[in-house]
């Protein structure tokens, strides 16, 4: 579900981000959530206020392990395993 957002703007691109759609569940973006600007793909993280700023290494290797788990098991259950 597509929520409409605080305008603010990309840390990287300047470009105006006003909503976000959400991978899983259909709730706001909450703090510290991670999103991708529509238009340069920098990954930041919303402030409390729904404004963005760069996301944490922490945040960005964190997500990475997380796409990496799905992806595996995306795998395992095509190939039936
Ligand atoms: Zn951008």
């Amino acid at each position: 579900m597509t929520h409409r957002t605080k305008p603010t703007a990309c840390t990287r691109c300047e470009k105006t981000i006003d909503a976000c759609t959400g991978i899983s569940g259909t709730n706001a973006p909450e703090e510290d959530d991670i999103t991708v600007c529509f238009y340069c793909q920098h990954v930041m993280q919303f402030n409390k206020d729904q404004s963005l700023r760069d996301a944490s290494p922490e945040a960005i290797e964190e997500t990475m392990l997380e796409l990496s788990r799905i992806q595996n098991a995306l795998t395992r259950r095509k190939a039936g395993l």
